[in-house]
Protein backbone atom coordinates (compact mmCIF):
# COMPACT_ATOMS: atom_id res chain seq x y z
CA UNK A 1 0.00 0.00 0.00
CA UNK A 2 1.41 3.19 -0.95
CA UNK A 3 0.64 6.49 0.42
CA UNK A 4 0.63 10.14 -1.03
CA UNK A 5 0.48 13.58 0.16
CA UNK A 6 0.38 16.68 -1.84
CA UNK A 7 1.10 19.24 0.95
CA UNK A 8 0.27 23.21 -0.74
CA UNK A 9 0.48 26.66 0.56
CA UNK A 10 -3.57 26.22 1.07
CA UNK A 11 -4.12 22.70 1.44
CA UNK A 12 -3.36 19.16 2.28
CA UNK A 13 -4.30 16.36 0.06
CA UNK A 14 -3.78 12.46 1.36
CA UNK A 15 -4.81 9.37 0.32
CA UNK A 16 -4.10 5.65 -0.74
CA UNK A 17 -3.33 3.37 -3.41
CA UNK A 18 -3.84 -0.43 -3.10
CA UNK A 19 -3.27 -1.94 -6.18
CA UNK A 20 -0.59 0.49 -7.50
CA UNK A 21 -3.24 2.41 -10.18
CA UNK A 22 -6.20 4.11 -8.50
CA UNK A 23 -6.24 6.25 -5.51
CA UNK A 24 -9.14 5.95 -3.08
CA UNK A 25 -10.73 8.64 -1.34
CA UNK A 26 -9.15 12.07 -0.93
CA UNK A 27 -8.75 13.91 1.96
CA UNK A 28 -8.13 17.39 1.87
CA UNK A 29 -7.94 19.93 4.95
CA UNK A 30 -6.22 23.30 5.72
CA UNK A 31 -2.22 23.40 5.63
CA UNK A 32 -1.23 24.24 9.09
CA UNK A 33 1.28 27.05 9.27
CA UNK A 34 2.79 25.62 12.53
CA UNK A 35 5.30 22.04 11.25
CA UNK A 36 4.39 20.28 14.23
CA UNK A 37 1.17 20.54 13.88
CA UNK A 38 1.06 19.79 10.70
CA UNK A 39 3.03 16.82 11.28
CA UNK A 40 0.86 15.06 14.06
CA UNK A 41 -2.30 15.75 11.81
CA UNK A 42 -0.69 13.99 8.80
CA UNK A 43 -0.15 10.85 11.02
CA UNK A 44 -3.53 10.91 12.37
CA UNK A 45 -5.14 10.99 8.98
CA UNK A 46 -2.72 8.57 7.71
CA UNK A 47 -3.22 6.58 10.29
CA UNK A 48 -7.23 6.48 9.79
CA UNK A 49 -7.27 5.80 6.19
CA UNK A 50 -4.24 2.75 6.65
CA UNK A 51 -6.63 1.36 9.37
CA UNK A 52 -3.13 0.37 10.91
CA UNK A 53 -1.78 -1.15 7.86
CA UNK A 54 1.65 -1.51 6.58
CA UNK A 55 2.49 1.62 4.20
CA UNK A 56 5.20 0.11 1.66
CA UNK A 57 6.37 3.94 0.80
CA UNK A 58 5.27 7.48 0.82
CA UNK A 59 5.42 10.25 -1.50
CA UNK A 60 4.81 13.98 -0.93
CA UNK A 61 4.39 17.02 -3.25
CA UNK A 62 5.56 20.10 -1.70
CA UNK A 63 5.18 24.04 -2.42
CA UNK A 64 8.94 24.88 -2.51
CA UNK A 65 12.23 24.52 -3.33
CA UNK A 66 14.02 21.65 -1.64
CA UNK A 67 17.44 20.82 -0.87
CA UNK A 68 19.67 18.25 -3.02
CA UNK A 69 18.90 16.01 -0.64
CA UNK A 70 15.24 16.46 -1.20
CA UNK A 71 14.67 16.28 2.66
CA UNK A 72 13.67 19.66 3.71
CA UNK A 73 12.61 23.11 2.04
CA UNK A 74 14.83 25.90 1.11
CA UNK A 75 12.59 28.22 0.20
CA UNK A 76 8.91 28.73 0.27
CA UNK A 77 6.99 31.30 -0.67
CA UNK A 78 3.76 29.94 0.80
CA UNK A 79 5.03 27.79 3.85
CA UNK A 80 7.68 30.24 4.93
CA UNK A 81 7.37 28.47 8.74
CA UNK A 82 8.12 25.00 7.20
CA UNK A 83 11.82 26.10 6.01
CA UNK A 84 14.42 24.14 7.45
CA UNK A 85 12.51 22.20 9.16
CA UNK A 86 13.18 18.03 8.82
CA UNK A 87 10.04 17.40 7.19
CA UNK A 88 11.39 13.76 5.59
CA UNK A 89 12.57 12.46 9.00
CA UNK A 90 9.35 13.51 10.74
CA UNK A 91 7.28 11.79 7.79
CA UNK A 92 9.20 8.87 8.29
CA UNK A 93 9.10 8.54 11.53
CA UNK A 94 4.74 8.82 11.89
CA UNK A 95 4.58 7.14 8.83
CA UNK A 96 7.28 4.45 9.67
CA UNK A 97 8.06 3.96 5.96
CA UNK A 98 10.58 5.87 3.55
CA UNK A 99 8.85 9.09 2.12
CA UNK A 100 9.89 10.60 -1.27
CA UNK A 101 9.89 14.21 -1.31
CA UNK A 102 9.31 16.44 -4.66
CA UNK A 103 8.29 20.18 -5.52
CA UNK A 104 4.41 19.76 -5.91
CA UNK A 105 4.73 21.14 -9.70
CA UNK A 106 6.96 18.59 -10.45
CA UNK A 107 4.90 15.75 -9.48
CA UNK A 108 1.24 17.39 -10.87
CA UNK A 109 3.06 17.61 -14.06
CA UNK A 110 4.42 13.81 -13.99
CA UNK A 111 0.82 12.70 -13.08
CA UNK A 112 -0.61 14.61 -16.34
CA UNK A 113 2.23 12.87 -18.01
CA UNK A 114 1.33 9.24 -16.90
CA UNK A 115 -2.03 9.35 -16.37
CA UNK A 116 -3.47 12.29 -17.92
CA UNK A 117 -3.89 15.78 -20.99
CA UNK A 118 -0.06 14.42 -21.35
CA UNK A 119 -0.51 10.70 -21.81
CA UNK A 120 1.20 8.86 -24.60
CA UNK A 121 3.71 11.87 -25.33
CA UNK A 122 7.32 11.36 -25.21
CA UNK A 123 8.28 15.09 -24.01
CA UNK A 124 5.73 17.16 -21.55
CA UNK A 125 5.73 20.42 -20.68
CA UNK A 126 3.64 20.89 -17.59
CA UNK A 127 3.28 24.61 -16.44
CA UNK A 128 0.40 25.01 -13.73
CA UNK A 129 -1.09 28.33 -13.03
CA UNK A 130 -1.75 29.14 -9.59
CA UNK A 131 -1.47 31.01 -6.68
CA UNK A 132 2.21 31.69 -8.51
CA UNK A 133 3.39 29.62 -11.22
CA UNK A 134 5.50 26.03 -11.11
CA UNK A 135 6.34 23.99 -13.79
CA UNK A 136 8.22 21.27 -15.00
CA UNK A 137 9.47 19.12 -18.06
CA UNK A 138 8.86 15.43 -18.23
CA UNK A 139 10.62 12.51 -20.21
CA UNK A 140 9.27 9.46 -20.99
CA UNK A 141 7.10 9.59 -17.99
CA UNK A 142 10.16 10.85 -15.70
CA UNK A 143 10.91 14.00 -14.62
CA UNK A 144 13.62 14.86 -16.34
CA UNK A 145 17.22 16.43 -14.62
CA UNK A 146 17.53 19.29 -12.51
CA UNK A 147 20.23 20.53 -10.61
CA UNK A 148 18.13 22.89 -8.59
CA UNK A 149 14.45 22.12 -9.57
CA UNK A 150 12.32 23.75 -12.65
CA UNK A 151 11.08 27.41 -12.13
CA UNK A 152 9.44 29.13 -15.31
CA UNK A 153 7.25 31.33 -12.78
CA UNK A 154 10.41 33.14 -12.04
CA UNK A 155 11.32 33.84 -15.91
CA UNK A 156 11.92 37.43 -16.45
CA UNK A 157 9.14 38.82 -19.05
CA UNK A 158 9.89 42.48 -18.13
CA UNK A 159 13.38 43.60 -17.24
CA UNK A 160 12.83 45.39 -14.15
CA UNK A 161 8.67 45.03 -14.01
CA UNK A 162 6.56 43.66 -11.35
CA UNK A 163 8.08 43.09 -7.55
CA UNK A 164 8.03 39.11 -7.33
CA UNK A 165 7.46 37.47 -3.78
CA UNK A 166 10.71 35.50 -4.42
CA UNK A 167 12.56 39.13 -4.46
CA UNK A 168 13.02 39.35 -8.20
CA UNK A 169 11.55 41.82 -10.61
CA UNK A 170 9.34 41.23 -14.04
CA UNK A 171 8.74 38.04 -13.67
CA UNK A 172 5.95 35.66 -15.05
CA UNK A 173 3.92 34.62 -12.39
CA UNK A 174 3.60 38.12 -11.55
CA UNK A 175 1.70 38.97 -14.86
CA UNK A 176 -0.27 35.52 -14.57
CA UNK A 177 -0.83 34.28 -11.40
CA UNK A 178 -3.77 34.63 -8.68
CA UNK A 179 -2.01 36.31 -5.97
CA UNK A 180 -0.61 39.00 -7.98
CA UNK A 181 -3.58 39.77 -10.06
CA UNK A 182 -6.03 42.26 -8.92
CA UNK A 183 -9.32 43.38 -10.24
CA UNK A 184 -10.43 44.92 -12.92
CA UNK A 185 -8.37 41.76 -15.25
CA UNK A 186 -7.40 42.41 -18.50
CA UNK A 187 -7.46 38.43 -19.27
CA UNK A 188 -6.00 39.55 -22.86
CA UNK A 189 -3.02 40.85 -21.58
CA UNK A 190 -2.43 38.03 -19.32
CA UNK A 191 -2.85 35.27 -21.96
CA UNK A 192 0.02 37.40 -23.71
CA UNK A 193 1.98 37.18 -20.99
CA UNK A 194 1.60 33.94 -20.71
CA UNK A 195 2.28 33.40 -24.25
CA UNK A 196 5.21 35.01 -24.02
CA UNK A 197 6.40 32.72 -21.10
CA UNK A 198 5.44 29.65 -23.10
CA UNK A 199 7.46 30.25 -26.55
CA UNK A 200 10.50 30.80 -24.03
CA UNK A 201 9.67 27.21 -22.80
CA UNK A 202 9.32 25.75 -26.46
CA UNK A 203 12.56 27.23 -27.41
CA UNK A 204 14.19 25.74 -24.12
CA UNK A 205 12.05 22.40 -23.45
CA UNK A 206 11.45 21.36 -27.01
CA UNK A 207 8.25 19.66 -25.58
CA UNK A 208 5.45 17.21 -27.75
CA UNK A 209 2.86 18.80 -25.89
CA UNK A 210 2.16 21.65 -23.63
CA UNK A 211 0.02 20.80 -20.82
CA UNK A 212 -1.84 23.50 -18.71
CA UNK A 213 -2.75 23.50 -14.97
CA UNK A 214 -3.90 25.15 -11.96
CA UNK A 215 -6.79 27.06 -11.42
CA UNK A 216 -5.98 30.40 -12.92
CA UNK A 217 -6.02 28.54 -16.39
CA UNK A 218 -10.18 28.45 -15.72
CA UNK A 219 -10.37 32.34 -16.72
CA UNK A 220 -7.06 32.70 -18.90
CA UNK A 221 -8.85 32.67 -22.33
CA UNK A 222 -6.84 29.55 -24.08
CA UNK A 223 -7.59 30.85 -27.84
CA UNK A 224 -5.82 34.18 -26.84
CA UNK A 225 -2.71 32.62 -25.63
CA UNK A 226 -2.38 30.41 -28.83
CA UNK A 227 -3.10 32.75 -31.07
CA UNK A 228 -0.32 35.30 -29.40
CA UNK A 229 1.88 32.30 -29.42
CA UNK A 230 1.84 31.67 -33.02
CA UNK A 231 2.77 35.27 -33.73
CA UNK A 232 6.32 34.87 -31.17
CA UNK A 233 6.65 31.56 -32.30
CA UNK A 234 8.76 32.20 -35.02
CA UNK A 235 11.97 29.70 -35.18
CA UNK A 236 9.94 26.50 -35.76
CA UNK A 237 7.69 25.84 -38.68
CA UNK A 238 4.71 24.87 -35.91
CA UNK A 239 3.98 25.01 -32.38
CA UNK A 240 3.60 22.20 -29.96
CA UNK A 241 -0.07 21.21 -29.00
CA UNK A 242 -1.37 22.81 -26.22
CA UNK A 243 -4.22 21.36 -23.71
CA UNK A 244 -5.32 21.94 -20.49
CA UNK A 245 -4.53 19.78 -17.55
CA UNK A 246 -7.25 16.83 -16.89
CA UNK A 247 -6.69 15.53 -13.28
CA UNK A 248 -7.20 18.85 -11.62
CA UNK A 249 -6.49 18.67 -7.81
CA UNK A 250 -5.48 14.72 -8.01
CA UNK A 251 -2.47 15.36 -10.73
CA UNK A 252 0.40 15.29 -7.22
CA UNK A 253 -1.12 12.76 -6.19
CA UNK A 254 -1.15 10.64 -9.55
CA UNK A 255 2.46 11.92 -9.78
CA UNK A 256 3.64 10.13 -6.73
CA UNK A 257 1.99 6.94 -7.61
CA UNK A 258 4.09 7.20 -10.42
CA UNK A 259 7.45 8.40 -8.67
CA UNK A 260 6.64 5.42 -6.37
CA UNK A 261 6.26 2.81 -9.02
CA UNK A 262 9.54 4.12 -10.88
ZN1 LIG B 1 10.06 35.32 -8.85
Amino acid sequence: MYLLLDIGGTNTRITLSSDGQTLTAIKTFPTEEDFETQIQLISRIAHELTGGQKIEAAAAGVAGILDKEKSLLLKSPHLDSWTYQPLKEELEQVLDCAVYLENDAHLGGLGESVYGAGKGYPIVAYITIGTGVGGVKIENQKIDGYSKGFEPGHQIIIPEGNPCNCGGKGHLETYVAGSYLKEPIDWNKVAKYLAIGLNNTIVHWSPDIIVLGGSVMKSIPLDRVKAYLKKYLTIFSDCPQITLATLGDEGGLYGGLQYLKS
